[in-house]
């Protein structure tokens, strides 16, 4: 198929040449005819798959025809981020339509929102929090909307948005197309769905498979030769970038920390951070400063890094859909990628369920010269929570987390010795640079989009 068969409007025909797409992936192909004819469409897609493309060119395409001055589109996307990216998508697709795109959410500034908004613009990328303040002021108006799209709806829901997204449904015209994106369909998407949705059109692709240009493997370790294993597997591994996942943000933030020490380009990303480090550790990473993001399932969300080589699961994730998440943040739209998970004895149940979903048997690995028989530290494992104090010793309930925190450098890992550290795995200036566009958050506080 070829992007020429949907007839778009040249302006936003160019904007599809100038982004360099030739081929449609699977979800543009059966979603984009689907929009283009007018009813409403739920999307089963996950990152990574074209869907911001699926909505955004029939959008533009739409919005190309009719008056202009008015938000005529509205997307709704969890968090700050995914804004930014659905934002920058539809400036890059639009560029030649003259279309005019605002981002809004919270964490930053609301003047230069509401200048923006009062300039005109057609379409507006919102998370639910700061579209509700613009509502609740007035500085918004939804009355002439056209096109809702609700993406990612199930981290909006896993994030608490739900009510928010009632709350703002209330206030636009009735008569509208709707589209809804997620990667998941449990209960509770379906309902909203149903809510939102009439005679919808339902365009379902690889709701559980990774990209195939994905390949993976496991790596069987004893848990605290976790962070040893994978300086070893970073030693030895062409990475280009490399996304790591902790399962809590205090692994994150300890692990990038340990990363650094050994003489990595790297940076941690976890809730804690004010809204100036994490972006500055997002844009390090996007423009190859930093070589290896650590970050949690939550702080990771909607994160568009394209070029990531490699995703490393140094703990594996409590669901198959989160693993098939968090792989899809590699090998995205036919560039190849790989996807490591560190493996305790513990983690056999979620393995299978991840094989079984997968329909495939992941690879096991022994990386060779690794010393797996190095005894756990007598007394503290890495991560490990301090011991319990004895019931009877009050004096002992003090001394518990100080022993934990001092134990804890007993099993840091040696530096690398030759290949892999700053400097190493990329050519001199690194990747090219992010090609996101205007308005990225320059401060304010982490989070949530209100
Ligand atoms: P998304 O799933 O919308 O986050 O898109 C994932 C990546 O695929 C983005 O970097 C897009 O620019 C890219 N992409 C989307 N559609 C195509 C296409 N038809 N051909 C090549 N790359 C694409």
């Amino acid at each position: 198929m070829e992007f020429s068969e949907f007839k778009f409007h040249q302006r936003v025909a160019a904007g599809v040449d100038a982004a360099g797409y030739t081929t449609p992936t699977p979800i543009q192909a059966e979603a984009i005819p689907a929009v283009m004819a007018g009813g409403d469409v739920l999307g089963l897609a996950q990152t990574g798959t074209g869907k911001t493309a699926a909505f955004a060119l029939p959008i533009l395409h739409r919005l190309m025809e009719g008056k202009r001055g008015f938000v005529r589109a509205l997307v709704i996307a969890p968090t700050r981020e995914l804004a930014e990216q659905i934002h920058t998508s539809i400036c890059a697709l639009g560029k030649q339509t003259r279309l005019r795109s605002v981002t809004v959410y919270g964490g930053v500034g609301v003047n230069p929102q509401v200048e923006k908004l009062r300039r005109g613009a057609e379409i507006v990328v919102a998370c639910p929090g700061r579209l509700l303040d613009h509502l609740g002021q007035g500085t918004i108006d939804l009355s002439r909307l056209e096109v809702l799209v609700l993406d990612e709806a199930d981290q909006m829901f896993d994030m608490g948005f739900f009510p928010d997204i009632r709350r703002i449904l209330k206030q636009l015209p009735a008569e509208r197309q709707n589209l809804l994106f997620s990667a998941t369909m449990p209960d509770e998407i379906r309902h909203l769905a149903h809510e939102v949705l009439r005679d919808p059109v339902t365009v379902q692709v690889g709701n559980t498979a990774p990209p195939v240009t994905v390949s993976h493997a496991l790596y069987p370790v004893e848990q605290h030769l976790k962070t040893p294993l994978l300086l070893e597997l970073l030693q030895h591994t062409d990475t280009e970038s490399v996304l790591v996942f902790t399962r809590t943000k205090h692994r994150a933030k300890r692990l990038g920390e340990q990363l650094e020490k050994a003489g990595y380009r790297a940076a941690s990303l976890q809730g804690n951070l004010s809204q100036n480090r994490r972006q500055a550790a997002l844009d390090g990473f996007r423009n190859g400063t930093f070589q290896i993001l650590v970050a949690t399932d939550i702080a990771a969300r909607g994160i568009d890094v394209s070029q990531v080589s490699h995703v490393i699961n140094y703990d594996i994730p409590d669901t198959v859909e989160a693993y098939v998440h968090r792989i899809g943040r590699t090998g995205r739209a036919a560039r190849s990628g790989d996807a490591f998970t560190l493996v305790t004895g513990e983690d056999a149940a979620m393995v299978r369920s991840i094989e079984r979903t997968l329909k495939q048997s992941l690879e096991r690995r022994r990386l060779e010269g690794f010393d797996y028989a190095v005894p756990a530290p007598k007394k503290n494992t890495e991560f490990a929570r301090p011991p319990r104090p004895p019931r009877s010793s009050p004096a002992g309930r003090t001394a518990g987390p100080a022993a934990g925190r001092g134990a804890r450098t007993a099993a840091a890992p040696a530096p690398p010795a030759a290949k892999g550290p700053a400097g190493q795995g990329r050519p001199a200036g690194g990747r090219p640079g992010p090609t996101a566009g205007p308005g990225r958050p320059r401060n304010g506080r982490s989070g949530r989009g209100r």
